[in-house]
């Protein structure tokens, strides 16, 4: 019998297993295969990198990739502006940053990443959870449940199924890359989707993906590549394909956080940029919250989880007022035209 199972060991599984006390007794459950990446841009914004400075963490050099982009170019197909914004992101390798914070978790957590959580019942004050591995499969006991299992989460599916979000499905391909220059993109093309794509360098690869509406996404997808390739990109041979379900959360009222012994943190939870797709440094910080009041033995840590992530709540509200002046053709032309933050490129042409 465990006190805690975390279902999920992305940014907010390993970073609340990481700071758990060791007076409770977890089990941390993950299907994911080590050599497999998250589908994810794999930036690390201002936000995250606060986190982990919070935290006093600083990333290995390995987990950085190559190069180091300080803007991010603007791509309005339907308005046909190209503008460059600067980013002050860190470009890293997001397999490597996931493998680096497990690696952090203190050893009394009994990891399993070899098994898929297939089955969460409830019986009476105590939680049975199905796990599956290649060749077997077996029941543990917990009495709390945290479903930082990301978007399509099991624990959000059992427990909270009414409390809805749109769910999208992001494609993106790596290709081999020696003659494109390193660049990072972001695409808006109602056409392709109402959400938005990108394109981006990693060490020699060069990375397109997307984030579309579920029933037709491989179709629009290829329609991305199709215009990506019109513009003058080259593709080298294909590398690998990712995909992966994504949270548009496009109303607060999606957010949940759980109550009665299950909880939710990071993109389970809702907790993720709709504009951007960033959702790092929001898994981190509701497990640093979620991990605090636990810690302190709190009454009702339903509720104070549900408070005390308020401050997440309103910087995701702003994030969602941000959706029309991104997503509405009219509304970004307004805003790409007036030049706001816009970097001035320096022409290097000789006279
Ligand atoms: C295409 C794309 C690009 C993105 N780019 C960025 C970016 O550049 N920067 C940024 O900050 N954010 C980005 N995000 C968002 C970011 O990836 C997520 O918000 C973040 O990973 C959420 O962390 P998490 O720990 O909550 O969930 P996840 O990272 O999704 O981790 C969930 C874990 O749960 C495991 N799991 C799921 N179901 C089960 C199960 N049934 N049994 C066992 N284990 C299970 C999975 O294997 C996984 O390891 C992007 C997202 C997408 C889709």
């Amino acid at each position: 019998m465990y006190d805690i199972a975390i279902i999920g060991l992305g940014p907010a599984g390993s970073t609340l297993a990481r700071l758990l006390d060791k007076k409770y007794k977890v089990i941390a459950i993950d299907k994911k295969n080590p050599e497999i990446s998250k589908c994810c841009g794999g930036l690390l914004s201002p936000d995250a990198q606060k986190i982990l400075a919070q935290f006093d963490i600083c990333l290995p050099k390995d987990v950085l990739v190559d190069p180091q982009i300080f803007s991010v170019k603007t791509i309005d197909i339907n308005n046909n502006i190209e503008n460059f914004y600067q980013r002050f992101y860190i470009n890293m390798n997001r397999l490597k940053f996931d493998n680096f914070l497990i690696s952090l978790i203190p050893n009394n957590i009994e990891i399993c990443d070899d098994s898929i959580c297939k089955k969460i019942e409830q019986e009476d004050n105590i939680f049975c959870i199905t796990l599956k591995t290649k060749k077997t499969e077996r029941t543990e006991k917990a009495k709390i449940i945290i479903g930082a299992d990301g978007a399509n989460s099991i624990v959000r599916n059992t427990f909270y199924k009414k409390n809805k979000i749109h769910k999208y499905v992001a494609i993106q391909e790596w290709y081999e890359n020696s003659v494109n220059s390193p660049f990072y993109s972001c695409i808006f093309d109602k056409e392709i989707t109402d959400s938005y794509s990108w394109t981006i360098s990693k060490d020699d690869y060069f990375i397109v993906g997307g984030a579309f509406p579920p029933n037709d996404s491989n179709m629009r997808f290829e329609m991305l590549k199709e215009k990506v390739k019109n513009s003058g990109i080259f593709f080298e041979k294909l590398v690998k394909r990712e995909g992966c379900f994504v949270y548009l959360n496009k109303s607060i009222m999606s957010t949940c956080t759980g109550k009665n012994r299950v909880y939710l943190i990071g993109e389970a939870a809702g907790m993720i940029s709709p504009s951007s797709l960033e959702g790092i440094s929001y898994a981190m910080e509701s497990a640093k919250i979620l991990a605090e009041i636990i810690n302190k033995d709190c009454e009702n840590i339903g509720y104070r989880y549900f408070m005390k992530t308020l401050k997440i709540r309103i910087r995701l509200i702003f994030k969602i007022l941000k959706i029309p002046f991104m997503y509405n053709k009219f509304l970004r032309k307004l805003i790409m035209k007036s030049g706001i933050k816009v970097i001035r490129k320096h022409s290097t042409k000789n006279t």
